[in-house]
């Protein structure tokens, strides 16, 4: 074989018309840091989106597959690096965030969403959005001290079980009681599962990515939850039923673009309308109100609660990063009546909205409208139903 040859078998060039595939990671530990390497080989994925908020330490070389040269680095940017080693013709767009602080117009439209994570809050999270935007999704588990690794797949449809389908009042009790101000660690792994353990799981996973992106449904364990005892050797698939009563709302969104940047668009522009018009963005909520939990000054604003600014969170009194929102001072949603006509004049991106946000626009007798904030980040088609509201009657920036 010649060296030309074996750089070209190396560096798979990827031919833009016949692998037009996007595939999401969420998590770069245990699962994910594997999961990168094999998903960076796939000759039918063009594009590969990785999201995770942390940076590798050295307690992780034994349980992740990572390089030495790693420890510091961003996990996104290393394993952006790696997968750019495998293959430099794939585009890697590496976030550096939590799964929930990133817009939603930034996995809208990908092909699958991989979930490597090891606690439930966020999985639950993935479980409605991915729901919400129509993306199959699929994920993967270990449990050391069992000996067992797991792979879900979950497809989108009125009929299709979900994560939330087989979770009983139990698991939401435990739920709540383990993450009380929702802020873990998406790959916070319990124990720190061995490399060998998170590869299994990655091998499963990418298996079925593989069938899920190629849309081979008849293979893929939709439905199916695969499990595998590396101790006694055996492997058990369990099937699910949608459940009628389910908490997750099965909902699915006909995303339309909102005409107009964070930047550029008003409030007024989208709240000023008939019918008690109301704006919320889903799984967060704004406050109208900080108080420092350092001294107890408090300041008047108006911001969505997860996207302070650093000068927000700083108290003015005392000088401390500790202002935080007033529990009493929440609102799920914003309408015209209870906003100054100062608050009004203010660009969405004032209050904390981004370019890619999908926000929920109601009016009493209507659907809720769900806009895409800015310019579609998927470049895909940005509606596929006009049927209410139409677009002209959405606020143009
Ligand atoms: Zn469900
Ligand atoms: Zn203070």
């Amino acid at each position: 074989m010649t060296a030309l040859s074996t750089e070209i078998r190396e560096n798979p060039q990827r031919a833009d018309d016949a692998s037009p595939f996007s595939v999401c990671i969420v998590g770069c530990g245990n699962i994910g840091s594997a999961v990168v390497a094999m998903m960076a080989r796939s000759q039918a994925v063009s594009t590969l989106i990785l999201i995770d908020p942390d940076a590798y330490e050295a307690r992780n070389l034994s349980g992740q597959c990572i390089l030495r040269t790693d420890v510091g680095r961003p996990k996104v940017r290393a394993m952006a690096a790696l997968a750019h080693r495998i293959n430099p013709a794939l585009d890697v767009v590496p976030i550096a965030a939590r799964v929930e602080d990133v817009p939603l117009g930034a996995v809208r439209g990908v092909t699958a969403l991989l979930s490597c994570l090891d606690s439930r809050g966020p999985r639950l999270y993935l479980n409605r959005t991915c729901q919400r935007l129509g993306i199959p999704w699929i994920d993967a588990g270990v449990d050391p001290d069992l000996h067992l690794v797991r792979v879900n797949v979950y497809r989108q449809g009125p009929d299709e079980p979900c994560l939330e389908c087989a979770m009983s009042p139990v698991d939401y009790a435990a739920l709540s009681a383990r993450h009380p101000c929702d802020r873990a660690t998406p790959d916070a792994a319990p124990t720190n599962a061995p490399a060998s353990l998170g590869a299994l799981a990655a091998s499963l996973m990418v298996v079925e990515a593989d069938k899920v992106v190629r849309g081979d449904w008849d293979d893929a364990a939709a439905r199916r939850q695969v499990t595998f005892c590396t101790r006694t050797h055996r492997h058990v698939v369990t099937a699910f039923d949608r459940r009628e009563d389910c908490l997750s709302g099965h909902e699915h969104w006909d995303v339309l673009p909102l005409g107009g940047s964070a930047r550029t668009t008003t409030l007024r522009q989208v709240l000023d309308a008939p019918n008690g018009t109301t704006v919320r963005i889903a799984g967060r909520a704004f406050t109208r109100a900080l108080v420092c939990a350092d001294c107890g000054a408090t300041r008047s604003v108006l911001r969505l609660e997860s996207r302070l600014t650093a000068a927000q969170s700083r108290c003015r009194r005392c000088g401390q990063p500790g202002m935080v929102p007033v529990a009493s001072q929440q609102l799920e949603r914003l309408d015209a009546p209870s906003l100054s006509d100062r608050h009004l004049a203010w660009p969405l991106a004032r209050v904390g909205l981004r370019d890619g946000d999908i926000v929920s626009v109601a009016r009493e007798g209507h659907p809720d409208a769900h806009l895409l904030i800015g310019p579609d980040c998927a470049g895909n088609e940005t509606s596929r139903n006009h049927s209410d509201p139409a677009p002209e009657e959405i606020p143009h920036a």
